[in-house]
């Protein structure tokens, strides 16, 4: 851990971790376009309202700031027209990154469609291939990236630093500047701006992933309790995103 932190130190130049805690999201972000654009991008689901909240932000900062998506190929239709929909708002190119081909067709050959409702190791190949692995591969040609990762989602966020050393992906710095906001901010910031989100936000998708394995909730649900809701609460990642130490089994 100690040389994990040396190694973010030395990206960070004169901000160390700890003094970006305090900082906003405007200030995180213009620092990291400042030193990392066009080699930094966004992350973003859309599926999520967090992430569109820091596409506008970054676009405000930079207009040819960089974002992409992963296309698992079992995405919800209402999430491919926000892809339109922001790209026609924004005029912004959004760089749509896929599985490849011949390892779905594998999986799906020897395992069949919906294989991952069977076990949780089933559950986390179909992750790997369709997500994992095309992020890892795409973000090679980057040195940092964003995300839009809050504390209060889920147990597996709560520890979420604003700034961190993504070890899992060659050691890229990992910037998630509204970890500390609530899901009330980050819809008054929706509002205030305009933000185009995801349709299915409205009709109790709090977030939206893969269409077989996102449901709506009910009133007073945990707002991730559509997502895998067959597993326990503990294993409801997808492994883009886990700490070091839970991410043992998906080998990132
Ligand atoms: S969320 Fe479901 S369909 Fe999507 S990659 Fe993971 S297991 Fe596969």
């Amino acid at each position: 851990m100690i040389e994990v932190n040396r190694r973010l130190n030395k990206h960070l130049g004169t901000f160390d971790a700890d003094a970006m805690e305090t900082r906003s999201p405007e200030d995180i972000l213009t620092w990291a376009v400042k030193n990392y654009h066009p080699r930094l991008v966004l992350s973003a689901s859309f599926g999520a309202p967090e992430g569109m909240v820091l596409l506008d932000m970054m676009h405000r900062i930079e207009p040819e700031s960089r974002v992409f998506v992963l296309d698992t190929g079992r995405l919800h239709g209402a999430t491919h027209d926000l892809i339109d929909r922001i790209r026609d708002r924004y005029d912004k190119r959004i760089e749509v990154i896929f599985p490849r081909a011949q390892d779905v067709e594998q999986m799906v050959r020897e395992k069949g469609m919906n294989h991952f409702y069977e076990t949780l190791e089933n559950r986390r190949l179909c992750c790997r291939i369709r997500k994992v692995e095309p992020m890892q591969r795409y973000l090679r040609d980057f040195d940092a990236y964003v995300t839009g990762l809050r504390r209060d989602q889920s147990v597996t966020r709560r520890d979420t630093p604003k700034i961190e050393l993504d070890v899992g992906n060659g050691g890229l710095v990992k910037i998630n500047p509204i970890a500390d906001w609530t899901h009330e901010r980050v819809m008054e910031y929706v509002g205030e701006q305009r933000v185009p989100i995801n349709r299915l936000h409205s009709k109790g998708y709090p977030s939206v992933g893969c269409e077989p394995c996102t449901r709506a909730i009910g009133l007073g649900d945990d707002p991730r309790a559509g997502r895998w809701w067959w597993e326990n609460e503990d294993t409801r990642e997808c492994g883009l995103h886990p700490s070091d130490e839970q991410s043992g089994g998906l080998g990132i």
